[in-house]
């Protein structure tokens, strides 16, 4: 009621153009500041760490480590609120500094042990810790969690689900480090869900024993690939095989697309996607 009264006199001020009163005091509606509800909430009738163990369900611990790692660095973002510390990363900055921060903290929880053996060691043990880690990953951050999740889980998981032993020996250890950084470039623009009709055309050069990966029309350029825009050295494209003329169907090759310093390789062009209406700490991009 009070806020109807309130709009109501706003209005009818607009609309009989009076002139602002202007030793009104501005103060901030208490929509626009955060307080965390255990200082407005009564306390919880139940106990709090059996919900926990609930909600959570396994590899507390973990969780645990995963959210007082970020808790020791400023650059996930710590707000003081009651007497409590909150993290939340700041969605009012410019795509490209939620692009560099993204890549920061990855950098700092590969650098803290977050990835360890992540694509080296398998059992359910260790798939569970994965799943615990991620799912923090995610109530932290979906740009976050995203770019990390193209990274180890689309790159890496291609690698380790369609390569062998020899794929494995090269590139598992390296993805794990992030010193490769890697993508996945199978939707085109022309072909999403509709993987079997994607257009890039992979032949095979027998007189060289090369693979030659070609974007032979508009529709057939990689689009929303993330990791694509800035940071992405590798990245597993699909594309149809041709051997002597024949058409294999559709396969999975490793390419490089940007040299150690960061620049673009001969023969690859990239576009950004730019802005999105969110995840804009991933960069997405178009790649032939
Ligand atoms: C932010 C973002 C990041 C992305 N990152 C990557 C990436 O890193 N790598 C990558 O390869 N791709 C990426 N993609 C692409 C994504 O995987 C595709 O958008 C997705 O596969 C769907 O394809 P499409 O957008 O062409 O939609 P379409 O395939 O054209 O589908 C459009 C609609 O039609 C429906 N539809 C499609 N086919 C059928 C069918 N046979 N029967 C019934 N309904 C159908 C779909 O459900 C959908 O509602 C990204 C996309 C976004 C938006």
């Amino acid at each position: 009621m009070e806020k109807v009264n309130f709009r109501t006199k706003v209005l009818s001020r607009h609309l009989k153009q009076e002139t602002p009163i202007l030793n009104v005091i501005l103060q901030s509606l208490p929509c626009l500041s955060y307080n965390p509800p255990e200082l407005s909430e009564p306390a919880a009738v139940f106990y709090i760490k059996e919900m926990r163990k609930l909600m959570d369900g396994h590899n507390l611990e973990e969780r645990d480590w995963f959210f007082g790692l970020i808790l020791q660095s400023k650059i996930f973002n710590p707000v003081k609120r009651g007497g409590k510390v909150f993290l939340s990363p700041n969605y009012s900055q410019s795509k490209e500094q939620q692009r560099q921060i993204t890549m920061r903290r990855i950098q700092y929880l590969v650098e803290h042990g977050f990835s360890k053996d992540w694509l080296t060691v398998k059992g359910p043990e260790d798939e569970l810790r994965k799943l615990a880690l991620l799912d923090c990953l995610f109530i932290y951050d979906h740009s976050l969690s995203i770019k990390m999740g193209v990274h180890f889980l689309l790159w890496g998981g291609a690698i380790q689900f369609f390569g062998t032993k020899r794929h494995h020996d090269k590139w598992l250890k390296d993805t794990e480090d992030y010193v490769v950084k890697g993508c996945f470039s199978m939707t085109e623009l022309g072909h999403g869900s509709n993987v079997r009709g994607i257009e890039t055309v992979t032949t095979y050069d027998s007189s060289t024993g090369e693979f030659v990966i070609n974007t032979p029309c508009e529709s057939a350029q990689k689009y929303w690939i993330g990791g694509a825009a800035n940071h992405a050295t590798r990245t597993i494209v699909f594309s149809q095989l041709i051997i002597d003329g024949g058409n294999q169907g559709v396969h999975a090759f490793i390419a490089q697309i940007r040299d150690e310093n960061g620049d673009i390789c001969l023969n690859i062009r990239i576009a950004d996607c730019g802005h999105k209406i969110g995840l804009n700490g991933v960069d997405n991009g178009r790649i032939s």
